[in-house]
This record gives structure tokens, C-alpha cells and sequence, in this order.
């Protein structure tokens, strides 16, 4: 099948990577000429344009920041909706609001062509060995000829509904997870700071309600062991809370509970910590309790 796909970042390229691997023929773009660079050694044929990579492809990915960028690569001057031929399907899987999907989608569907909103969940690493959860929405025949190309990025697939649900989905659910990060780094400072080691708190809260994944899973590889490198991105993060809390507020009602831990990654954001990882998010409690989450019970019972 000729593929494209824009957006060779963090996540993008490895995606990109693993629809090589599997034989389809693939044209990339991103704004960074480095990133296509990479993608080129491994086989892939570069466009100097959104519009470029429609021309020569059936199907697209699309894996952005924010919507703003998804809007203008599909929809702007020299965009996709310009080269794609009819009946050709754009694959949006960047995290962005349903409203703005659905908005791309109609735009699409007007000029014959297709939308279906598929993105992603699990991290970095599952981009990396093809493992990714895919949250797909659209119309169920877009969906069937969309399936060889999703296959090669995702394992575990869930068919949330009609256009924008895929979308609706992702929102939701990172509106959860970041938010839960977001407490956790609180309570696990007051914690420290209130002379509780790590550990402590880990087998504690293991039987109670507090135990959640990213105190189970996520904090312990990135976190706790003092790595902020990029994975997750706290401007990426801060994104999708923005978006559900924006969306919330459309519904007439507050998100409050969003916007405190919006409010937290601002935060970080304005100290220039935008492009480290959410484990940055901890550092900064670290920082400014003078204490340290990640030291060991032995330590700290010596120290007592
Ligand atoms: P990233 O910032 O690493 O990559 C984005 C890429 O898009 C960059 O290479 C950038 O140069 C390119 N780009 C931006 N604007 C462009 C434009 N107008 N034209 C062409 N290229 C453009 O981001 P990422 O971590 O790969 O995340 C991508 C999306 O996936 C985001 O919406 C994010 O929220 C979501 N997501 C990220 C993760 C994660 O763990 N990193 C997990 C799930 C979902």
C-alpha cells in the first residue's frame, strides 16, 4: 500500500518505522529536516509538503502536537486535502479534541475523501515494538481499509464509535492519568516531607485505594529513578488536560480538578521544563520541599 505520514517525532517515527518494516511503501514530512533525514536512511521516501505526501500516497498518518498543527497540515495551504486523491484516508492519530476531529473530518468527507480518528495510548517504548492501544473512531468502511496500516502501529484495538470517539476517548482518558500523576507527586511529597519513605508509602498504598498505575508502573522507570528525559512531554500533557478542561467548559460545567493540575504543569511549563517528561513534575516538589522522593528507606531509617 503507499503510505504517508507526518509527524516524525518522539512517538511518529518509530510508528513510521514499524509501516516500513512491514512493506508498504512509505513518504514522510515533518518540519524538522533532521527528523526526515532519519526515516529516509531507513527507506522511506521524503515530500517537501503535506500537500507532496498526499499526492503520493492512499493513506496518511498523521501524528502532531496539537490541533492547531492538525488543522493546518490537513487543511492549510500546501496541505494534504490539496494532494490526496479521492477516496483517499487521512489516519489522525495525535491526541487532540474531538471537536476539532470531527471538524478536519467533515472538511475531508466534503472533498471525498476520509477521516478516521485513531490515537494512541501506552508509551514511547510501545510505539517502539509496534504495541501501541489504538482508540479508533470513524465510518466503519474507512475503518476496514485503514485496519493493514493500524495493524502495523497497535495490538490492542478498541472500536470506540463514530467519527471523533477515538479522539473523545483519548481525551478522556488522559485527562485521568495525568491528573493522577499530577496527585500523586503532591501526596508523595507531603509524604517525604513528613518523614514517610517511598517505600513505605509504596507497600502501604499498595492495599489501599490509593494505589493507582502510575505509582504502579510509570513512576518507577521514569521518577523515582531521577530520569526526566523525554518520553511524555509535560507540554504534550498539559495539552490534553487543557483540552478536556476546554471541552468540560463547553458542556457548562468546571473541571476543576483539571484545572489544578493544568495549573501545575503552567507551571513547570513557564520554568522552561515544557520538553522533559512528567517526571520533571516530581523534581519540581522535590526542589521546593528541599527533600528527596527517590532516597531509599535505608537511607532515610539510618538518618532517623
Ligand atoms: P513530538 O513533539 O515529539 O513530535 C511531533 C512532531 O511533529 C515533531 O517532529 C514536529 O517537528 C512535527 N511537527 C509539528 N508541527 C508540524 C507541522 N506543521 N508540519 C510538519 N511537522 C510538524 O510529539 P510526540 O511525543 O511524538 O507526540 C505526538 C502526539 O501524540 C501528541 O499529540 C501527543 O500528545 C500524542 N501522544 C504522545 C505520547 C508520548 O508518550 N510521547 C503518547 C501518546 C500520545
Amino acid at each position: 500500500m503507499k503510505v504517508g505520514f507526518i509527524g516524525l517525532g518522539v512517538m511518529g517515527a518509530p510508528m513510521a518505522l514499524n509501516i516500513l518494516k512491514h512493506g508498504h511503501e512509505l513518504t514522510v514530512f515533518d518540519r524538522s529536516p533532521e527528523a526526515i533525514a532519519r526515516l529516509v536512511k531507513a527507506g522511506a521516501r521524503s515530500a517537501a509538503t503535506a500537500r507532496e505526501v498526499g499526492a503520493a500516497s492512499e493513506i496518511v498518518v498523521t501524528m502532531l502536537p496539537e490541533p492547531q498543527h492538525v488543522e493546518q497540515v490537513v487543511l492549510g495551504a500546501d496541505g494534504l486535502v490539496e494532494g490526496l486523491p479521492a477516496g483517499g484516508i487521512v489516519i489522525e492519530m495525535s491526541t487532540i479534541d474531538p471537536a476539532t476531529s470531527r471538524r478536519v473530518g467533515d472538511a475531508l468527507r466534503a472533498r471525498g475523501m476520509e477521516l478516521v480518528d485513531s490515537p494512541v495510548g501506552k508509551t514511547s517504548e510501545h510505539a517502539v515494538t509496534g504495541t501501541l492501544t489504538l482508540m479508533v473512531g470513524g465510518n466503519q468502511p474507512a475503518i476496514e481499509r485503514a485496519t493493514p496500516v493500524l495493524n502495523c502501529m497497535g495490538t490492542d484495538t478498541y472500536y470506540c464509535g463514530g467519527p471523533g470517539t477515538g479522539h473523545a476517548m483519548k481525551m478522556t482518558n488522559n485527562l485521568l492519568a495525568t491528573t493522577i500523576m499530577v496527585a500523586n507527586t503532591e501526596a508523595l511529597a507531603i509524604g517525604v516531607k513528613n518523614g514517610l519513605t517511598l517505600e513505605l508509602m509504596q507497600e502501604v498504598m499498595r492495599t489501599t485505594m490509593a494505589w493507582n498505575q502510575q505509582f504502579a508502573v510509570a513512576m518507577p522507570k521514569k521518577a523515582f529513578v531521577g530520569d526526566d528525559s523525554p518520553g511524555f512531554a509535560i507540554r504534550l500533557a498539559c495539552k490534553d488536560v487543557r483540552l478536556a478542561c476546554e471541552a468540560a467548559e463547553q458542556m457548562g460545567f468546571t473541571a476543576s480538578v483539571g484545572r489544578g493540575a493544568q495549573a501545575t504543569m503552567d507551571r513547570a511549563i513557564a520554568m522552561g521544563l515544557g520538553d522533559r517528561d512528567t517526571a520533571a513534575l516530581m523534581f519540581i516538589r522535590e526542589k521546593e520541599l528541599g527533600i528527596e522522593i527517590r532516597q531509599q528507606p535505608a537511607a532515610l531509617q539510618k538518618a532517623a
